[in-house]
């Protein structure tokens, strides 16, 4: 799941953006000072960063220049939240090395599409551009899904089941794990949802191959070429 970090001291503000982030169906951290924030960045390691400019102790711009000079954290897209809309403000901002600025007061919807854009951007959040499993290859950037030549057409639904089994082969993934991961917190789902759509996914992969996902009795559903398969 993808994290949200807001280190803003306005609490309305940061109320407001909370909110909206979690009905969005991202994870929300939020700090108020510049002190913590450092911190916890370190050990959360977010996925982007929306970084307010005033703040109590540190300022974002000191944050951000930190945070650019640690290397575990220095990818971590910054978006910076400020009441300043000059020029030289936002100059200054990106030379401190934030990837975006978005000047208060902002649109919800707005700030939602920049970070979208901004978590696109970030390199570290797409380490590979493919993954391989036998005769099965997902190619995550055009988000297609093949089996040998063939083009498997996959609902968004079994494309997000299959990459979170790709992502790991061999791994046992619980039902419950699956439906947080790949549905979200915030649906209520049945667990048994989980079998309907592996049976969807088993359907389109199995129409080129043997069938590579495993179920796991009383536990959940793993891909790998284990040959002593349980399914039904
Ligand atoms: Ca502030």
């Amino acid at each position: 799941m993808t994290t949200v970090m807001i280190i803003e001291d306005e609490e309305a503000l940061g109320l407001l953006l909370k909110y909206n982030l979690e009905k969005e169906g991202y994870q929300v951290i939020w700090e108020t000072s510049g002190n913590k924030a450092m911190s916890s960045v370190e050990k959360h390691c977010p996925s982007v960063i929306l970084l307010d400019w005033m703040l109590p102790e540190l300022s974002g711009i000191e944050i951000c220049k930190m945070i650019r000079n640690k290397p575990d954290i220095k990818d971590i897209p910054i978006i910076m939240l400020t009441a300043k809309g000059e020029e030289e403000d936002k100059i200054k901002g990106l030379t401190a090395g934030a990837d975006d600025y978005v000047t208060k007061p902002f649109s919800v919807p707005e700030l939602m599409a920049r970070i979208k854009t901004n978590l696109r951007r970030a390199p570290e959040l797409l380490p590979e551009k493919e993954y391989v499993f036998e005769d099965i290859r997902m190619d995550l950037v055009e988000r297609k899904v093949f089996r040998g030549n063939n083009y498997i057409h996959l609902g968004p639904t079994e494309f997000r089941l299959l990459k979170m089994l790709m992502e790991t082969p061999g791994k046992v993934f619980s039902r419950e794990f699956l439906l947080k991961n790949v549905w979200g917190n915030n649906i209520f789902v049945e667990s048994r949802t989980v079998d309907v759509h592996i049976r969807r996914l088993r359907k389109s992969l199995n129409e080129y191959g043997p069938d590579y996902i495993r179920t796991v009795r009383a536990t959940g559903y793993a891909i790998d070429n284990n040959i002593q398969q349980e399914n039904e």
